[in-house]
């Protein structure tokens, strides 16, 4: 039986630890937290997921929450008008294909700790180190560092030519709340674009105590939405989160005036630059282990991706590890691995990613503007948040939008 040591139980740690699992080998885990600490702990991520990430998880039986999650059925947009204050320059919704979901990772990942070791996995308790892993990678057939953001991905090289930037395009905050005013119609990613302040986005979720929403602050560096640095106390973060949509919102401070916390926990602020890293992580003795998910794989929370990436990421390394058989896992198959889901998947959504950290260009601006006339053109932008390789066919250069946007326009007349 092949032996695989899984560093970091989160999002795309455990995915892969339980498929492994399943499939017969012999998996270990290790986390620096305990189910308990995450469980009564800050909260992580806002981790809205779309379909075929959803999927994956379904096909391994990890949607234990599916019923009691309130579904994301749509997307939104809205940007307000530059010079009438407090009205909107171009707003609209379309439905997604299948509706996504965000079940809080205080929730899922302690559920998914004990579904791990109640089918005999083990979890080891520690912060693992270098050392660690050079014992480790003499008694395991192959090491995996699915860390996240945390400091042991810094043994992975930064890849300069995946990477857009060098610092933190966004300051980030998080907001779990109650009481929030549901939106007409259909539930959704409601999406707030103010050009050159950032970007605001909303949407239902499950969390520790049932049902809510969370809201998410994307502020640029130095603007007046990078306004976190000042807030001591979670009530202060609350006051600071209304602030903002009253100052730029005011159809979302609307649906917010009888919203509180849902816990001292469910607030976030920070940032972090954007990163790509090599996937063979180099021990001081030359033995090698292998990056995984936000620990090579870094993306702004802007587009909503890292959790999909991490779910669809441990899907392809599952079906690599067990197609590789009984051969060594080398750099070779590291590097294989990590550059077929770059090439066939990965840089589609971190182009976009970044793109859409960019001041918009006209372009950006004709498609998103199309989408309030062209429901089709709106169903399309909506759906590439589950696949945004669709992106590049009509949205990410000026030539394929306006081929298609004169397209649609055709077909319309
Ligand atoms: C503000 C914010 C909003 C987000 N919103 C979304 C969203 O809406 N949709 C989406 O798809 N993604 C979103 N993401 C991203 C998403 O949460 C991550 O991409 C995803 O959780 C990455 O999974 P992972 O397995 O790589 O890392 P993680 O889920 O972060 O798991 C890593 C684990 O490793 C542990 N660890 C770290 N170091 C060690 C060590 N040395 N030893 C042992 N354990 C260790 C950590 O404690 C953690 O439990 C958001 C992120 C942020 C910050």
């Amino acid at each position: 039986m092949r032996k695989i040591m899984i560093v970091g139980a989160g999002q795309s740690g455990l995915h892969l630890a339980i498929s492994l699992q399943a499939k017969g080998y012999q998996v270990t885990v290790t986390s620096n937290r305990t189910a308990d600490d995450i469980r009564t702990g800050k909260v992580l991520s806002s981790q809205c997921m779309f379909h075929t990430a959803l999927q994956h998880e379904r096909d391994l039986g990890l949607n234990q929450w599916e019923i009691a999650c309130p579904p994301v059925e749509g997307i939104a947009l809205s940007v307000p008008h530059p010079e009438l204050p407090g009205q909107k320059a171009l707003t609209w919704g379309h439905r997604l294909d299948h509706y996504g979901q965000s079940v809080d990772q205080r929730v899922k990942i302690p559920g998914w700790m004990e579904l791990f070791t109640s089918r005999g996995g083990e979890i080891i308790y520690k912060e693992a180190t270098i050392e660690d892993m050079e014992a480790w990678t003499q008694t395991y057939d192959l090491v995996i560092v699915a860390a996240g953001k945390g400091p042991i991905a810094q043994m992975f090289e930064r890849d300069a030519a995946r990477c857009w930037f060098d610092k933190p395009q966004r300051a980030l905050a998080l907001t779990y709340v109650n009481g929030m005013t549901p939106r007409p119609e259909f539930s959704a990613v409601d999406f707030n674009i103010i050009p050159g302040i950032g970007e605001y986005f909303v949407f239902p979720a499950l969390t520790t105590t049932g049902p809510c929403h969370i809201m998410v602050f994307e502020g640029v560096p130095g603007g007046p939405m990078d306004c976190w640095s000042d807030v001591k106390t979670p009530q202060e973060h609350l006051a600071r989160s209304k602030e903002i949509l009253e100052k730029f919102l005011p159809w979302e401070a609307a649906r917010c005036q009888n919203i509180t916390l849902t816990d001292d926990n469910g607030i976030l602020a920070g940032r972090f630059a954007p990163t790509t890293r090599k996937p063979v992580g180099t021990l001081p003795s030359g033995r090698i282990v292998m990056g995984m998910g936000d620990a090579v794989l870094l993306n702004d929370p802007i587009t909503g991706q890292g959790s999909n990436n991490a779910a669809k990421v441990a899907n392809a390394i599952e079906k690599a590890i067990v197609a590789h058989g009984n051969a060594a896992f080398d750099a070779n198959f590291i590097n294989t691995t990590f550059d077929t889901f770059w090439n066939a998947y990965a840089k589609y959504v971190v182009e976009w990613t970044c793109g859409m950290l960019m001041p918009p260009p006209p372009h950006v601006m004709e498609v998103l503007g199309a989408a309030s006339v062209y429901p089709q053109v709106a169903k399309r932008f909506v759906n590439g948040f589950d696949d945004p390789r669709d992106y590049q066919n009509f949205f990410m250069t000026p030539e394929k939008s306006q081929a298609y946007l004169a397209q649609v326009a055709q077909a319309q007349a």
